[in-house]
């Protein structure tokens, strides 16, 4: 037992706090650490200060988001009291180097593929015995439960990755692929569903490759036939993080085939010149990526395409940002997020000549974004009048200069990935946690405004709403329970043309 866990000493009233950083397989891995704790009695706090374990589960992929990390450890640290103790968990302390940089006083490091040791390292703080709950336990063979699902939650099908893409540090911190096997993950979302949940979002370093590990040799097409046969009760399943490969093909077959699988495709780029490819070591064939398009548009007419690129990458020239332009307005994808590049150490790029300068790098950006903002707005006006199945998802409110407040429902749309993408408003109070039918009457470059059908007919919307529709204003949000407040400030676009936080990936 530490001195400062004995100052404490057992307690059965013992409560934890995680602070998550990065991206949705950290917070799927801090749903697990949530459930073990929660397996051995202990109670989740909501600060801080309420609790006597304090996690940080760190993201490690970009310096910034390094840097967070650390921030966010030193700041727990300033502030703990005697009976605290602070872990540090994910991907920050599977980096060799950056482990280094985890501030002194931490009292327990767990890397990334280590979260299901929660309760033992928990146990071991506080000189406790054993902790049966999980043994047997190993990353990705754990199923658990989560505490407070929403309408939509993550599933972590696999972890780590077997590319080498010249950019990327998580082969390093992660390791080869892992996946959790089928019988796993349908568990999982069997409980979720009991839990009320309507979207299950299944996500991977490299989602596609889902189950090689396991020798499957389509493991991701059959992982989405099984899920659509045995959990016939689920809505919407999506899949975030596509790499571009031939297998594609085959799950786009199996996406059309099932109205639950929505047609929705995410599937990163990273740029539209073959030479940059190779040097990011990346999928090379731009005709084999415009093959996968057309196939998706194909047998999917109504196919949300999402796509992530980076541009500044070490020798990009003028002439090779003009091609990933030209593609990207040919392509006309729904949504883009546009990544500068970041040289991170210990990848083979950071070691490449002729780097771009950062102020060219973010002139390509904007120009990029700018591009991209004009198709998206030309996409979403095209769906006025339409009418599309909206998930609700929180309940705020929308005030005018006057003051006079009024309830707005918010939700996603199909073509809405959580988090990234848009969002649908809707004047008024609609259940959370369902699935309704809405006429879109209003469009902005991101989000869409949507009445039940009878009122976009009559047009019969309140003053306040119909202001805020006019000038696409943002409203504030109460939470609401049992519904997440993910999204609900909309922190991130993953470079959808506003801030770009420090822990998004640029990667897959
Ligand atoms: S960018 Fe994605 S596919 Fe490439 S190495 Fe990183 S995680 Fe793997």
């Amino acid at each position: 037992m530490t001195d400062r866990a004995a100052a404490a000493g057992p307690s059965p009233e013992r409560a934890f706090h995680i602070v998550t950083l990065g991206c949705s397989k950290n917070r799927v891995d801090s749903d697990g650490m949530d459930h073990l704790l929660r397996q051995r009695g202990m109670a989740a706090a909501s600060r801080p200060e309420d609790a006597q374990v304090l996690i940080v589960n760190t993201c490690g992929f970009l310096g910034a988001a390094r840097a967070e990390s650390v921030g966010v450890i030193e700041g727990l640290l300033q502030e703990r009291r005697e009976d605290q103790v602070v872990i540090a968990a994910g991907c920050m302390p599977a980096l060799g180097d950056y482990k280094r940089a985890i501030p002194d006083g931490v009292d327990r490091v767990l890397t990334t593929r280590e979260w299901y040791k929660i309760g033992d390292v928990v146990g071991e703080l506080f000189g406790e015995a054993e902790t049966p709950e999980t043994a047997g336990c190993e990353g990705m063979l754990t199923t658990f439960s989560r505490r407070d699902v929403g309408p939509s939650a993550y599933v972590k099908i696999a972890d780590g990755c077997d590319h080498n893409c010249a950019f990327c540090t998580i082969p390093s911190i992660k390791g080869r692929q892992i996946s959790k096997r089928p019988l796993h993950v349908i568990q999982e979302i069997v409980d979720l569903v009991a839990q009320g949940t309507k979207e299950a979002v299944l996500v991977a370093q490299d989602t596609i490759r889902y189950g090689a590990d396991l020798g499957m040799k389509h493991g991701l097409p059959q992982l989405l036939e099984m899920i659509v046969e045995q959990v016939p009760t689920l809505p919407w399943l999506r899949m975030l993080y596509i790499y571009p490969s031939p297998l594609t093909l085959r799950m786009v077959d199996v996406m059309a085939a099932h109205d639950a699988l929505l047609p929705y495709l995410d599937m990163p780029i990273q740029h539209a010149d073959e030479t940059v490819l190779r040097a990011m070591n990346r999928p090379s064939s731009v005709a084999m990526t415009r093959r996968l398009i057309d196939h998706a548009r194909a047998k999917m007419p109504d196919v949300a395409m999402r796509t992530t690129f980076i541009v500044g990458y070490p020798g990009e020239t003028d002439a090779q940002f003009r091609t990933l332009l030209r593609f990207v307005e040919e392509q006309e994808f729904d949504h883009v997020g546009v990544f500068t590049y970041s040289p991170e150490d210990g990848t083979p790029a950071a070691l490449l000549a002729d780097p771009v300068p950062a102020e060219v790098a973010v002139e390509r950006r904007n120009a990029l974004m700018e591009v991209q903002q004009a198709i998206t707005l030309r996409k979403n006006r095209a769906l006025v009048g339409r009418t599309l199945e909206v998930l609700v998802e929180a309940l705020g409110e929308v005030e005018d200069e006057a003051g006079n407040v009024e309830p707005v429902s918010v939700g996603r749309a199909r073509r809405h990935a959580p988090e990234v993408d848009g969002l649908v408003f809707i004047p008024g109070a609609q259940p959370v946690g369902e699935l309704v039918k809405l006429e879109v009457v209003e469009a902005g470059p991101y989000d869409l405004w949507a009445l039940p059908p009878e009122e976009a007919r009559s047009r019969a919307r309140t003053a306040v709403g119909h202001a805020a529709m006019r000038e696409g204003r943002a409203v504030r949000r109460r939470r609401v329970p049992g519904a997440r407040s993910r999204g609900a400030t909309r922190p991130e676009r993953r470079g959808g043309g506003r801030p770009v936080p420090l822990a998004t990936r640029a990667g897959t």
